[in-house]
């Protein structure tokens, strides 16, 4: 039999077929920047490569064109967890899509084949094995039948020994371009080094691709570093300004994600925990209880992630370094992907950096190029200045706005301090008087002047550097030197109880001032009494107008509709459309196809629920 080119989307008047794709099937007003040269190249069939944060709009990119191409257009998707999900999510939105793996029953499998000949769908989901084993010859049939569009590869740095997440299974897609002449290839990450996408681009073999990479930063993140010293307490505060919203809580290891697990749970959060000690069940049973909505908060090592698709994470708090920024943004990443604002602390000590340095070292993977991340991340978190410039920068991005206002330095909650050099040399030399072998905490007890028995029994208190800098907190004492410690000035060595010690720099620096020209170091500043921590600009203005108590209210209507239509909360809305909602109350449905993620499909089929919950009735 044949494919004919039946298109589905059919609409000679418009002058910009794709934009009145986006407005019709998804709600949106505007494309998103790189989505219209990425669906361009989609629709001319030129191979490309796209290059987008995560939340930035990369699915729409092959979505889109695939309603404006005769034929089906093939995904390919290494998580089976979330075909179904897009699937529901496109079809939700009007736009026929299906999926094929190995985990379906015979008769819906049979039931997607025989779609397939009737051309029912535009967009069918693969995972990578099926087009090497029985899809060597399904991808073929499919072509020589007239009826593939084009290929989409989603994830695509999975193809790549120098990504995070390298696929053996991946490696197979290699043989597509010259097994399918004429049909565009594309493919998508989020992935943000050169190394890799030059990777993909080989192992693909794309030919001339279009290559579009799109800014990595993530302007609706604030990112916040917080020096640990009561780690426990730190946690709290932050849950206390997200009651019922979405988070996850990364720690470093199992025992620590059981142990805050259910201490939460205990307080009566909303908790599940998520590592790789737990059965399959459990794991996917606490997976899909986050996803619908019913806990709010997983705690998780993090080997949680690359599953989670729910778009409203309002937190991530890092309990622990990850050993790289690259880490760092994905699994920060993974809040605000609905735009909406998000918050993501990193709380962080320089203990934690020994750690992993003693990880990779047992395991024999502490290459020069793992410490240089592990230096990269440390200095991140040591810093002094706009923590999204230095992220954008490190990845090579140039950042062109002042203040960010979504930053714990923008916001005024980091001060410099005012002659730095003069305060690291006194710390430098407090080291060096205590004969470079004692502990921060000594170090600091001997420079704040605290008469405690091992400064007394061991003399330090005749020490020249004793009672140096009396006026400084204990917390801010520790933060200097972990300051000291990332930028290279100390060290420490010894374990369990490690020693701080000059490095040759900080030795150098000892001697001579000028050597720390440039070093610049902070403290938290203390909130002003009776008010916490700042918000965003993205947070104020997002909120701006909106009834809360209709936003909650609206929330409960998407909960329950979901569970009525057994698919996850954000395939019925995301957050920025109840909102929207929330803030212009529209009274009838033309006026409810105009508000944001509201196209004609949801009108139709959940505007008079909608409405009621808005007006009542
Ligand atoms: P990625 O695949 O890059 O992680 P997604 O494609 O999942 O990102 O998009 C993230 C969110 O942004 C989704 O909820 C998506 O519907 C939404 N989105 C995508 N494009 C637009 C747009 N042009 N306008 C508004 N929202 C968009
Ligand atoms: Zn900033």
């Amino acid at each position: 039999m044949r494919f004919g080119p039946r298109v589905l989307y059919t609409h000679p008047a418009v002058a910009d077929p794709l934009l009145d794709i986006l407005q019709r099937y998804w709600g949106y007003a505007q494309f998103r920047p790189g989505q219209r040269e990425a669906m361009d190249a989609v629709v001319q069939g030129r191979d490309s490569l796209l290059v987008l944060p995560t939340g930035g709009g990369k699915s729409l990119c092959f979505q889109a064109p695939a309603l404006l191409r005769p034929g089906v257009a093939l995904v390919i998707s290494p998580l089976i967890s979330l075909m179904k999900d897009q699937v529901d999510t496109l079809t939700a939105h009007g736009v026929p899509a299906a999926y094929l793996n190995s985990a379906m029953a015979p008769d819906e499998r049979r039931r997607v084949m025989q779609g397939l000949r009737e051309r029912r769908y535009r967009l069918l989901y693969l995972a990578p094995e099926r087009i090497a084993g029985e899809g060597s010859t399904f991808v073929p049939w499919l072509h020589e039948a007239g009826g593939l569009s084009f290929m989409a590869i989603d994830e695509a740095h999975c193809i790549s020994h120098w990504g995070h997440d390298f696929r053996p299974e991946y490696r197979q897609l290699g043989a597509l371009r010259s097994s399918l002449p004429g049909v565009g290839l594309h493919a998508f990450t989020a992935t943000a080094t050169a190394r890799v996408r030059e990777d993909i681009v080989a192992q693909l073999g794309l030919q001339d691709p279009v290559t579009l990479v799109g800014s990595f930063d993530r302007a609706n993140l604030l990112y916040r570093v917080l020096p640990r010293h009561a780690m426990a307490t730190q946690i709290r505060q932050i849950l206390a300004r997200h009651r019922g919203e979405a988070g996850i809580i990364y720690c470093p290891t199992r025992r620590e994600v059981d142990a805050l697990a259910a201490s939460l749970a205990k307080e009566g959060y909303r908790v599940r925990p998520y590592h790789a000690g737990l059965t399959d069940d459990e794991r996917h049973a606490h997976q899909d209880a986050f996803l619908n909505e019913s806990v709010d908060i997983v705690v998780a090592t993090v080997a949680f992630g690359m599953g989670i698709d729910r778009s409203d994470v309002r937190f991530v708090i890092h309990a622990g370094a990850p050993q790289s920024l690259e880490h760092y943004q994905q699994e920060a990443g993974r809040a605000g992907r609905d735009g909406l604002e998000a918050e993501c602390v990193l709380i962080v000590s320089s203990g934690d950096f020994l750690r992993w340095r003693d990880i990779l070292s047992k395991n024999g993977e502490l290459t020069d190029a793992r410490q240089g991340l592990l230096r990269d991340i440390e200095r991140y978190a040591a810093s002094v200045g706009c923590r999204h410039r230095r992220l954008v920068s490190y990845f090579g991005e140039a950042y062109s706005k002042g203040d960010c206002g979504a930053c714990d330095y923008c916001l005024g909650e980091l001060e410099a301090v005012p002659e730095p050099a003069t305060l690291a040399r006194k710390i430098l030399s407090a080291v060096a008087r205590v004969g470079q072998r004692y502990g921060a905490a000594h170090v600091g007890q001997v420079l704040r002047g605290q008469l405690s028995e091992a400064v007394r029994s061991r003399g330090h208190d005749t020490l020249s550097v004793f009672g140096l800098l009396r006026e400084v907190s204990v917390d801010d004492m520790r933060g200097y030197t972990d300051q000291l410690l990332a930028f290279g000035l100390l060290r420490q060595v010894g374990d369990p109880y490690p020693v701080l010690q000059l490095t040759e720099a900080g030795a150098a620096g000892l001697r001579d001032a000028a050597v720390l020209d440039g070093l610049s170091l902070a403290r938290q500043r203390k909130p002003e009494k009776g008010s916490g921590p700042k918000k965003s600009r993205v947070e104020a203005e997002s909120w701006a107008g909106v009834d809360r108590e209709l936003f909650d209210q609206l929330r409960g209507m998407r909960q329950r509709l979901a569970r009525e239509r057994g698919v996850p909360p954000y395939v019925i809305f995301h957050d920025t459309t109840l909102r929207e909602l929330a803030r212009l109350k529209p009274t009838s449905l033309p006026e409810l196809r105009e508000v944001y993620g509201v196209g004609a499909r949801k009108a139709d089929d959940l505007g008079p629920e909608v409405l009621r919950v808005l007006h009542g009735g």
